[in-house]
């Protein structure tokens, strides 16, 4: 799978900013607290409310109806993930229902900025925007912020890190090797 991105899509960008604004709305804020204890089970420094999967949250006939948007297709992550979401839930004693929303695509835009510095704790590079990625992925500049040290005297050692949505990196200042999490849209 490629995890380049492509070059901007208009309409995608429109369904992407409605999107935004509709998670904003659909998220009934009595269920936040403990959606933001999920974490991702990939990277458990962040949870799913961070990572921007979480598509919608609402309580129908007081059972709770959660959508979500995978990461990347076919990431097994996401049974794993529903799993935890209806286990947080019935520890309130509450029944919760979880279903998948395919369109529009997660992209890495959704991840929040606390997730984004969650990320950079956590040893991984946040996504840089989709022009500076193409030019950091083809080697063309030397962008991408060692999360140790933040020196950007870095380069590319893989096009794929620990999963195929991350490319691995090194530091030539501190000489730490890291994974760069790729733009994705
Ligand atoms: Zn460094």
């Amino acid at each position: 799978m490629s995890c380049f991105c492509e070059d901007g899509n208009l309409i995608f960008d429109y369904l992407h900013k409605r999107m935004t604004i509709e998670l904003k709305q659909h998220i009934d804020p009595r269920l936040v607290p403990i959606l933001e204890k999920i974490s991702d089970p990939e990277i458990p420094v962040l949870s799913i409310m961070d990572m921007g999967v979480v598509r919608s949250a609402r309580i129908v006939d007081n059972v709770v109806q959660v959508k979500i948007t995978p990461t990347y297709s076919g990431c097994p992550a996401m049974d794993v993930i529903g799993d935890d979401i209806i286990a947080a839930f019935k520890k309130e004693n509450r029944q919760a229902t979880v279903n998948l929303v395919l369109s529009p695509a997660w992209t890495t835009d959704w991840i929040t900025p606390r997730g984004r510095k969650a990320l950079e704790k956590y040893g991984i590079a946040a996504p840089l925007d989709e022009e500076a990625d193409k030019e950091a992925l083809l080697g063309n500049k030397k962008i991408v912020k060692c999360p140790q040290c933040t020196s950007t005297n870095t380069k590319m050692i893989s096009q794929f890190g620990s999963t195929a949505c991350k490319a691995l990196f090194k530091c030539d200042d501190c000489l730490e090797p890291f994974d760069y999490f790729k733009c994705l849209k």
